[in-house]
């Protein structure tokens, strides 16, 4: 056996062991509240990534850290073949919560994981198989989501396992999406707001348009909510701002207050999957239900989406005011915000975390501001001053 070296730091054991699949900052984290993070030094972040969009409610919201702890000591594991009381309850929020008739639920464990999902409930449920993505788009990395997102980098080396079934179309195109939606299309799936892609709004017309050519022609919209749902850009749902409903709704990353979950939401009026169609041994915890329950109750209590609303809109408006020369166009809706800058990001990004704000990138030249929805106004003001010091320098 090997002795372990207990003088190794854990930076170094990670860079040692890690994958390599990510891009690594030189920074430990090792606790959280609020907005904040904080580093093993005891140095403390506002933490405007929400680890990666997923902290809507914070960091260790009183709330849902009982109900994670509550959970933990009554029942932590049950697949979906026997019934649990919190499960049901998270089933009656979404439906209740969704727009329209959506009220059918798969529940599994990461957002990639609810877009594989959300591609069988469309072929098994229409009988078809084209899929109809946007470019920019980012639908998560597994081998059926990987179709779906557009930046070749990630998808080519595996193109070899996808047949030509999804095809992608030019973003807010109409004229586009009229030539390649017909009667074989199984689905069309967007985000109304491309955030890994460079924070790009959809055009609520294109919305509509794309709604209207899905029901012309028996196809499914898939509505990629991941990133954009649970109140981030103000509202519930961003579909919900262009009066669009989908026939089919993907959220994940802040649903559990970040214990790991996803879900494939569809329009009850479509049916069901039948028995053995689909699966998880994880789906459906009823650790990941009672933290998505205590989440949605707080996002609900504390009336996050329209806090997401109007801070998105001051953000923005103060990053707009800062009338930077390297800052070509600032873009949004609530708390995704992002600022397209005249050169690269990184070093911007590197500078921020310096002075104690941490932020995303979006592709090469935008960066990506996703705080937690519970951020306090003077901690924004401090992330906006931060990055007029950043790009100053
Ligand atoms: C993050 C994200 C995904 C993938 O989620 P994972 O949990 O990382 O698999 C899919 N779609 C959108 C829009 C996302 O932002």
């Amino acid at each position: 056996m090997k002795v372990p070296d207990l003088n190794q730091s854990s930076r170094q054991i990670e860079t040692a062991h890690t994958s390599g699949a990510y891009f690594k900052r030189p920074l430990t984290l090792v606790r959280g509240s609020g907005s904040r993070v904080q580093d093993d030094a005891g140095r403390s972040y506002i933490d405007a990534t929400s680890g990666q969009g997923v902290a809507l409610t914070g960091h260790a919201h009183p709330v849902v850290t009982a109900a994670i702890a509550r959970q933990a000591g009554e029942l932590v594991t049950s697949p979906e073949i026997f019934f649990n009381d919190q499960r049901a309850r998270v089933y009656e929020r979404l439906a209740a919560l969704t727009p329209g008739d959506i009220g059918k639920f798969f529940l599994c464990n990461s957002g990639a994981e609810a877009m594989e999902g959300a591609l069988k409930v469309a072929m098994l449920l229409t009988g078809r198989s084209k899929v109809l993505a946007t470019r920019n788009a980012f639908h998560g990395r597994t081998m059926g989501a990987l179709a779906l997102t557009w930046n070749p980098k990630y998808r080519q080396p595996f193109d070899a396992w996808h047949s030509g079934q999804v095809q992608h179309l030019a973003f807010n195109d109409q004229a586009a999406a009229h030539a390649a939606i017909d009667g074989e299309t199984a689905a069309v799936v967007i985000e109304v707001v491309q955030g890994e892609g460079g924070v790009h709004l959809a055009d609520p017309a294109w919305l509509r348009n794309l709604r209207q050519l899905c029901d012309d022609n028996g196809a499914l919209l898939i509505v990629d909510e991941i990133q954009t749902g649970l109140g981030r850009c103000g509202s519930w749902f961003a579909c919900e701002q262009a009066d669009v409903i989908p026939d089919v709704l993907t959220l994940g990353k802040g649903l559990a207050g970040g214990v790991p979950i996803g879900a494939v939401c569809w329009r009850a009026s479509l049916g069901s999957l039948s028995p053995g169609s689909h699966g998880s041994t994880f789906g459906g915890n009823p650790l990941a239900c009672a933290a998505a329950l205590a989440t949605l109750a707080v996002i609900e209590d504390e009336q996050l989406p329209e806090r997401a609303a109007r801070l998105g809109n001051w953000l923005m408006s103060e990053l707009e005011g800062l009338q930077h020369p390297s800052v070509r166009e600032v873009r949004g809706l609530g708390l995704l915000v992002g600022m397209q800058l005249r050169g690269r990001v990184t070093p911007v990004l590197k500078r921020l975390q310096d002075r104690g704000v941490l932020a995303l990138p979006a592709g090469f030249n935008v960066l990506r501001l996703l705080p937690p929805l519970i951020i306090s106004e003077s901690e924004l003001q401090d992330a906006v001053a931060a990055i007029r010091e950043s790009l100053d320098d």
